[in-house]
């Protein structure tokens, strides 16, 4: 574990969840996501303690298990303040409702409650949509990131814009092929309002800080065109939802095996079929099973 210095305040872990660390008076400091467990938060705070660092604050992104894992063990241990949107809030405490989504709202396979769809339960203490708060001495500012998860938030301080999974660096979208997004319309609009912004640095959650972050913005939305149309394509002729995971997945060459991960795929692909539905370019048809048509 390293920690980058990115301004005099404002630093961040590398890592699998890249993990914000902004200075907010003396040796405390604010965190912007905790990792994926309570061994990832375990392994933060004691690699800060080494530091002289102490963690007083977290601010969350969005709920996915991967930024908000690590909470339970840092409030446990240093008692933290958690801020995060009200939707992710809902989630983070009750993290059964992940799993619960993902299965179509029932009790889900059991599978589909580990770590990477169910975090450990904790407390969120103050919801934040957007604006400014003061935390110690810092200033830092929420703004709104929606698309890739309901309630997504991004975490300004010193003009560094932790951005969330708003926007996936271009080694990561060639690694997942289909970047996570719950709502491609609203995605497709987070993407270009980053695109119109003009700080000095984004961290994005996954893979490397960039300044020019028009670069990474026009790589994400290529990405999404490039699922759209592969989806549209296939829907020449008549298919239902799993047929055209089937597809994709075929297309993209992925072979997916483990049932976490085939729901999150899942999920991702029937996003591009309601944004599709909804923008009148494909329809829906129920006999026994949905079928989906290109219009
Ligand atoms: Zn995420």
């Amino acid at each position: 574990m390293e920690i980058k210095p990115l301004t005099e305040n404002v630093s961040y872990i590398p890592g699998r969840t890249n993990v914000g660390v902004i200075k907010c008076g003396g040796s405390d400091v604010i965190l912007v996501d905790t990792g994926i467990d309570s061994g990832s938060g375990k392994r933060i705070l004691r690699f800060l303690e080494n530091k002289k660092l102490k963690p007083v604050a977290v601010v969350n992104t969005h709920f996915h298990t991967d930024h908000c894992g690590g909470n339970k063990i840092l409030k446990e241990e240093v008692g933290v303040k958690v801020y995060a949107s009200s939707v992710a809030a809902t989630v983070i405490r009750y993290p059964f409702i992940n799993p619960f989504s993902l299965f179509s709202g029932v009790y889900p396979v059991k599978d589909l409650m580990n770590k990477f769809v169910m975090a450990e339960s904790s407390n969120v203490d103050v919801e934040i949509e957007e604006g400014e708060i003061k935390i110690g001495d810092a200033v830092i500012k929420i703004v709104p990131l929606p698309g890739h998860a309901p309630g997504q938030i991004g975490v300004v301080a010193d003009d560094i814009f932790f951005c969330g999974d708003a926007v996936f660096a271009p080694e990561v979208i060639e690694k997942v092929v289909i970047p996570f997004n719950v709502d491609i319309k609203t995605e497709k609009e987070t993407l270009n309002f980053l695109k119109n912004t003009a700080f000095s640095l984004y961290v994005p959650s996954h893979g490397e800080p960039v300044e020019n972050i028009e670069f990474y913005v026009l790589e994400n939305l290529r990405q999404i065109e490039r699922i759209k149309g592969m989806i549209f394509g296939f829907l020449e002729k008549e298919a239902s939802s799993e047929e055209i995971v089937d597809f994709v997945l075929k297309e993209i060459g992925l072979k997916v095996k483990a049932v976490h991960h085939y729901f999150l795929i899942h999920a991702g692909i029937l996003a591009y079929l309601s944004y599709l539905y909804n923008e009148g370019l494909i329809s829906l048809k129920i006999e026994n099973r949905p079928l989906w048509k290109r219009r």
